[in-house]
C-alpha cells in the first residue's frame, strides 16, 4: 500500500469514526479568500469542534516546509487542496486531508531576500478560477495554474527604471476583485512610494493603479489616482518625493462587492520624520489612512486618516474587517481596524465617516480622539523633531497591533486582537539620511537614546495580549496575557472558540466568551501566522503554518528572546478531533557563549561610529544590540567578524547566495572597521572569555 493511500484510508477511518460519534452533520466548508470571505472576519461557521470537545483536538498530519525563515501566510483551501506560500515565496499545493504534496513552485527570490524590513515572508496567495496568484519579494506578481503549479503569466509590478526599484518588496497576499487581481507593496523604510495595482486575472494586463501619495509635482503619473493626487499634494511640503513619500499598501486590501469598493490600508511615511519628509507641514495624505476606491476603475471615493502627519511608523495597513453592526439603534455598514497607533476604529464603510475610536492598548502619544472627526489629540511630547527631546512613547513602531490578523465573531459580537504594549524612544536622527538604507529620520541606534535604567524599564513593560474587544461599546471584554509581544493571528469559529498561536511555540484554543484556555499544542517554534478552518467529508479541520519570522525576531534582539528560543522547523500543522499524530523530537540550538575577542577595542569613537552604521545597515537583520533572536547568525559569536573574511562577506558579497548581500556600494572599508569595532565591543560585553 502506498503511503498516500494509507493516509487517505486513515483519513477515511477518522471521518467514519467522527461521523459515528458526532450526530450533527458538518457540511463541507472552504477557506477561499484571505480573510475567509468578503467580510474578511476570519470567522469559520463550522461548529463540530466546540468548547465541550476541543480537548480532543489532535494533529492529523504535519507537512515540513524545509525552512526556518518564518511563516505568516493564511492558507487557502478550495476543492480539497490547501494552497500555501512559505518563506522565499515558495508556493505549495497540499492535499487538505492527507498532507500529500501535489506540486511546488519556487519563484527564486533568494537573491532579493535581504530587501525590505522584515525577512523573506509572505502573507498568502489568492486562488480563483483555476489560478493561484502570488506576489514575489522582488516585485513580481505571478499567476500559476492551480492544477499543476505551472506559471500562466507574470508581471513586474515595480517600475524597473525607478532608481529606488530595488527597495520595493511584495510580502502581502494578492486579492481577487471581480475579474481583477490586486497587489500593493512594501519598502517605505527604504524610499518607496506606495501604490496598489489591479491586473486582469486572465492575462496579467494592467487595469488600473492607485498611488497612495503624490509624486514629484509636474511629473505626470499616468494613473487613475491623478485627481486624488492633486488633493493629496496640497497636504505635502518640501521635497518629499526624493524619499519616495512612503504610504506603501503592504497588507490590507479588502473588496466590498455590495458597495463596489476596495478598501486600502495605507502605510507610514518615508521617512517617518515629518520634519524631514515634509518640512513639518501638512497632513500628508494618504499616509496612515484607509482609502476607498472604485473596484472597477481604482478611482478615489473616500479616505479616513488615522494618523495625520505620521512620524512614528504608525501604519494603517493592519487587517480590515467588514461587518454590519447595530450602533445607536441603527444597523450600520462598518469597517473595523486596529492599526499600529493603538486606537480601535469603527468607520462607516459607505462614506468613511468616523463612528468611534478608543485605545485598545497603552497609548501615550495621544490623549484621545476628537469624538466628531476621529483626529488624534496628540501629547505635547510626541513630535520629537520639534521638541528636540526623545519622546519615549507607546506604541512603538511595532504597533499596538501589527500584521497578524484579528478576527470577529458575529456570535459573540467581539473582535479578537493579537495586541501588545511595546514602547520605544523616538528621537530625530542627527545625520543625513541615505536613501536606500533604512530611511526613517529617527535615531535607530539600538536604544542609545535611553539610559540603561530606561531600557530595562521598557523591556519590563513589554507585554503581549489576546484582547476581546466590543466594537460597539468600544471597550475590552477580556484579555489574556501572553508570555511576550508579537503573537499570532486569530481565527474565530462557530464552536465558540478562538484559536491563536504565540511566540512561546504554541497554538492555543480559547473560549470565545471569556478567554479561558481550553487546549494547546507544542509547535516547537512560534506560531505567528493565522489559523484557518475548513470541513471535508464531515470532518472539521484547523490548519496553521508554524514558524517564527518577520521583523520582530530579526530586529528585536534581546527583547525578542522574551519567550525563549522560538526559531524552529517550519510546518503546516493540521488538526481534527481525535487526531493522534505527533511531531518528531526537536532540540533548539544553543545560545552563543564565547566572545570573539579577548579585549574590548580601545577606540571608543570608532565603536560609537560603528553603532550608528550598524543601526543603519545591519540591525534590521542581525538584531538590536547585535543580539540575534535566532533567525540570522549572532554576530557577537561569529568568527568571521574579527577575520579577513569579514570584508569578503560584507563588501565582497561572498555569502550573497545565502541571502547576505554585498554592501560595497554603501560602506567604505574604514566604515566596515568601525562596524567591526562595535560588534567586537558588544561581543566582549555580553559573552564569556576563554
Ligand atoms: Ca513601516
Amino acid at each position: 500500500m502506498t503511503s498516500a493511500l494509507g493516509k487517505a484510508l486513515g483519513g477515511l477511518v477518522l471521518a467514519l469514526a467522527l461521523a459515528s460519534c458526532d450526530s450533527s452533520q458538518t457540511a463541507d466548508a472552504e477557506w477561499s479568500m484571505h480573510g475567509l470571505d468578503e467580510m474578511a472576519q476570519r470567522f469559520a461557521d463550522i461548529e463540530q469542534i466546540d468548547t465541550s470537545n476541543v480537548e480532543r483536538l489532535g494533529l492529523v498530519f504535519s507537512h515540513d516546509l524545509g525552512t526556518d525563515r518564518g511563516q505568516e501566510a493564511t492558507p487557502i483551501m478550495v476543492g480539497g487542496v490547501l494552497y500555501l506560500v512559505s518563506a522565499y515565496d515558495v508556493v505549495q499545493a497540499v492535499d487538505a486531508t492527507s498532507g500529500e504534496l501535489l506540486w511546488e513552485y519556487d519563484p527564486q527570490v533568494r537573491a532579493a531576500s535581504a530587501r525590505g524590513c522584515c525577512g523573506p515572508v509572505s502573507r498568502g496567495v489568492a486562488v480563483d478560477d483555476g489560478k493561484v496568484f502570488v506576489g514575489a519579494l522582488d516585485g513580481r506578481l505571478i499567476a500559476l495554474d492551480a492544477q499543476s503549479g505551472t506559471p500562466v503569466w507574470e508581471v513586474q509590478t515595480i517600475d524597473q527604471s525607478d532608481p529606488l526599484a530595488e527597495n520595493y518588496t511584495i510580502t502581502g497576499a494578492p486579492r481577487v476583485v471581480g475579474d481583477l487581481v490586486l497587489i500593493g507593496n512594501g519598502g517605505a523604510e527604504f524610499g518607496a512610494r506606495g501604490f496598489v495595482t489591479a491586473y486582469h486575472a486572465d492575462s496579467g494586463e494592467q487595469a488600473w493603479r492607485f498611488y497612495t501619495v503624490p509624486g514629484e509635482p509636474g511629473v505626470p503619473d499616468n494613473a487613475a489616482s491623478d485627481s486624488a493626487m492633486d488633493m493629496a499634494a496640497d497636504t505635502w511640503a518640501g521635497e518629499w518625493w526624493k524619499y519616495g513619500g512612503g504610504g506603501t499598501a503592504w497588507d490590507a486590501i479588502e473588496y466590498d462587492p455590495e458597495l463596489g469598493l476596495v478598501y486600502i490600508g495605507v502605510g507610514n511615511g518615508s521617512p517617518w520624520n515629518h520634519q524631514m519628509r515634509s518640512d513639518g507641514k501638512g497632513d500628508n495624505l494618504f499616509l496612515s489612512s484607509i482609502v476607498a476606491v472604485d473596484a472597477k476603475t481604482g478611482e478615489y471615493r473616500w479616505h479616513f486618516q488615522t494618523t495625520p502627519a505620521e512620524s512614528w511608523d504608525y501604519t494603517a495597513t493592519q487587517n480590515i474587517i467588514l461587518a454590519d453592526l447595530e450602533i445607536d439603534g441603527k444597523l450600520r455598514k462598518v469597517l473595523m481596524q486596529a492599526p499600529k497607533n493603538g486606537f480601535f476604529y469603527v468607520l462607516d464603510r459607505e462614506t468613511g465617516e468616523f463612528i468611534s475610536g478608543k485605545p485598545f492598548v497603552n497609548v501615550t502619544w495621544a490623549t484621545g480622539l476628537d469624538p466628531k472627526t476621529g483626529r488624534p489629540i496628540e501629547a505635547p511630547s510626541a513630535r520629537y523633531y520639534r521638541t528636540g527631546e526623545p519622546s519615549f512613547q507607546f506604541p512603538s513602531s511595532g504597533g499596538g497591533h501589527n500584521w497578524p490578523p484579528m478576527a470577529f465573531s458575529p456570535d459573540t459580537g467581539l473582535v479578537y486582537i493579537p495586541a501588545q504594549d511595546v514602547g520605544m524612544p523616538y528621537a530625530a536622527a542627527d545625520e543625513e539620511q541615505v536613501i536606500g538604507a533604512y530611511t526613517s529620520g529617527v535615531a535607530m541606534d539600538g536604544g542609545g537614546a535611553m539610559t540603561k535604567e530606561q531600557r530595562d524599564e521598557l523591556y519590563a513593560r513589554m507585554k503581549g495580549y489576546l484582547i476581546a474587544w466590543d466594537p460597539v461599546k468600544q471597550e475590552q471584554v477580556w484579555r489574556v496575557n501572553q508570555v511576550a509581544p508579537f503573537n499570532g493571528g486569530v481565527l474565530a469559529t462557530a464552536g465558540g472558540l478562538v484559536f491563536a498561536g504565540n511566540t512561546a511555540r504554541e497554538l492555543v484554543a480559547y473560549d470565545a466568551a471569556n478567554g479561558e484556555e481550553l487546549w494547546s499544542f507544542d509547535a516547537q517554534t512560534a506560531v505567528i501566522a493565522p489559523p484557518i478552518s475548513y470541513a471535508i467529508d464531515g470532518v472539521q479541520y484547523i490548519a496553521v503554518l508554524s514558524g517564527w519570522g518577520g521583523g520582530w525576531p530579526l530586529t528585536g534582539g534581546v527583547m525578542a528572546l522574551q519567550a525563549g528560543k522560538s526559531v524552529g522547523p517550519n510546518r503546516l500543522l493540521v488538526f481534527a478531533l481525535d487526531g493522534e499524530q505527533t511531531l518528531p523530537a526537536f532540540t533548539p540550538p544553543e545560545a552563543p557563549r564565547r566572545a570573539i575577542v579577548s579585549a574590548r577595542p580601545e577606540d571608543e569613537a570608532a565603536i560609537a561610529r560603528g553603532n550608528k552604521l550598524y543601526a543603519r545597515y545591519c540591525l534590521r537583520c542581525h538584531g538590536t544590540g547585535v543580539v540575534s533572536a535566532g533567525a540570522y547568525p549572532d554576530l557577537r559569536a561569529s568568527g568571521v567578524v574579527p577575520s579577513e573574511a569579514f570584508s569578503a562577506v560584507v563588501l565582497g558579497g561572498a555569502l550573497a547566495p545565502n541571502g547576505m548581500p554585498s554592501f560595497a556600494d554603501k560602506l567604505t572599508s574604514g566604515q566596515l572597521n568601525d562596524i567591526r569595532s562595535f560588534i567586537e565591543a558588544r561581543s566582549f560585553e555580553d559573552l564569556a572569555q576563554e
